[in-house]
């Protein structure tokens, strides 16, 4: 079989899905992963914890598909019914694995725990099937054909939760159905390069056919909140091969698009940047934001005591600010940077009021964003800035780390030895 004859199906199953409870982000994920090794995902299905659902919707999936992933319902409880539904629909009993079963025990015992009786039920399985570890929990995933219509549909079971089936899936699920598609190569690696600074159409016009489908190894571009990620896929025979794969797209990815690329890594955000910077420079920044949020404060909050980011500061307007102090604005800021003895500081000014905004996007209002350095210069942009609610305030703040990563550039050398010394 070919690999671009292979379609599948991903399968939902929960009540919490069904009833809106929960947003069904494992489908988003397996989507995209199997789009990466080149399967075509055609349809998604979802449905309720009750069991003749499930065998409906397993069938109709395994006449349709060639490979199904199916997420949620192998836990211990009573309304997890999908060993028992894939049992059904391969009209086969369930049997009982001793190895399964140790697994599952030696969990509990690493949490000093004793294994309720129920979880037995996770050891059981098709008799036809095979098991897809989960070295993260109790819950083992299926892997077993089911035949409907004459069509051979191979159907992978996984956990709901999502960091389980996504570890299971890299791990057990992509190389057994890269084995299926044929070759040699069942090996992949990923490799994520994030960038800010342009729209996703402009990022797709200069990377042209990098990001074509059939392109050797993938190229995938998602964009959130203004931030676009471009993640490549290498699949070959080996680690080395798939590495080399990665790095040579990486050379001529940065070729095109380097200048608005700031880090690598799937979490990495500009503010791990910006820190990462300032503690290579031994420098430190303080950040003061005005308006209805404090972004910046948030995610330099998120990395911890660092020595680069001395505080953020919050207030409604900077003319409050200079009033309360008895000082101009600018002489505001000054004091701000130097009474928490850090060597720059940048500020928002400022972000909207989100109030009333009725979830319609906000009409682009202009952002003045000031830095101040360690020689004292001032340096201030304004940035037009609309867009919808949820994404308004960090693609403001996103504006400022991006300008302040392009000043700490043209700035380097800024404190001096003896400035440092002194402090
Ligand atoms: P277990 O019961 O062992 O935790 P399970 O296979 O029975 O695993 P569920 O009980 O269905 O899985 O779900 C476990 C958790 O994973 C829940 O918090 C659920 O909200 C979440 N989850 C389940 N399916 C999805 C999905 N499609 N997208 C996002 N989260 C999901």
């Amino acid at each position: 079989m070919s690999e671009s004859t292979l379609r599948a199906e991903i399968i939902s199953i929960g009540d919490e899905m069904t009833s809106g409870a929960r947003l069904d982000t494992n489908s988003q994920w397996l989507s995209r992963r199997l789009g990466e090794l080149g399967i075509e995902v055609e349809f998604h299905s979802t449905v309720g914890d009750t069991l003749q659902h499930n065998i409906d919707v397993f069938r109709i999936a395994a006449g349709r598909a060639d490979i199904v992933v199916a997420t949620g319902g192998l836990g211990p409880t009573r309304d997890d019914l999908t060993r028992q539904a894939l049992a059904a629909a391969a009209n086969e009993p369930l049997e009982f694995r001793q190895s399964a079963l140790d697994h599952i025990e030696s969990l509990f015992s690493k949490r000093n725990r004793e294994m309720p009786e129920r979880n037995k039920i996770q050891a059981m399985f098709p008799v036809s099937s095979d098991e897809v570890f989960n070295p993260q929990g109790t819950a083992p995933g299926i892997d077993v054909v089911l035949t409907e219509n004459d069509n051979r549909c191979r159907v992978f079971a996984l956990p709901g939760v999502p960091a389980e089936m996504m570890r299971m899936f890299d791990d057990t699920v992509a190389p057994r159905i890269m084995a299926m598609a044929g070759g040699q190569a069942n090996h992949i690696e990923h490799f994520v390069m994030k960038f800010f600074g342009t729209g996703e159409s402009d990022m797709e016009q200069r990377l042209g056919d990098m990001i074509e489908r059939d392109r050797t190894p993938r190229v995938g571009i998602t964009v959130s909140a203004a931030t676009i990620s471009l993640r490549i896929t290498a699949i070959d025979r080996s680690k080395d091969a798939c590495l080399a794969q990665i790095e040579s797209t990486r050379q001529e990815i940065l070729s095109r698009v380097g200048d608005l690329h700031y880090g690598d890594g799937e979490d990495y955000e500009q503010f791990h940047a910006v820190d990462s910077e300032l503690q290579q420079r031994g420098e430190s920044v303080v950040t003061v934001e005005f308006g209805y949020a404090a972004q910046l404060a948030d995610w330099f909050a998120t990395l911890g005591p660092t020595p680069s980011h001395r505080g953020g500061m919050t207030f409604a307007e900077l003319s409050d600010l200079a009033s309360f102090l008895g000082v101009t604005p600018d002489a505001a800021l000054e004091q701000l940077r130097h009474q928490s003895s850090a060597d720059w500081l940048l500020a928002v000014d400022q972000y909207p009021s989100l109030e009333g905004s009725n979830e319609a996007p906000l009409p682009a209002a202009d952002v003045e964003l000031i830095v101040l350095s360690p020689t004292g210069e001032r340096f201030s942009t304004t940035s037009r800035i609309g867009g919808h609610p949820s994404i308004i305030q960090p693609r403001i703040a996103k504006a400022a780390l991006a300008w302040f990563r392009h000043l700490l550039r043209e700035n380097t050398d800024t404190v001096s030895a003896t400035d440092k010394a002194a402090r």
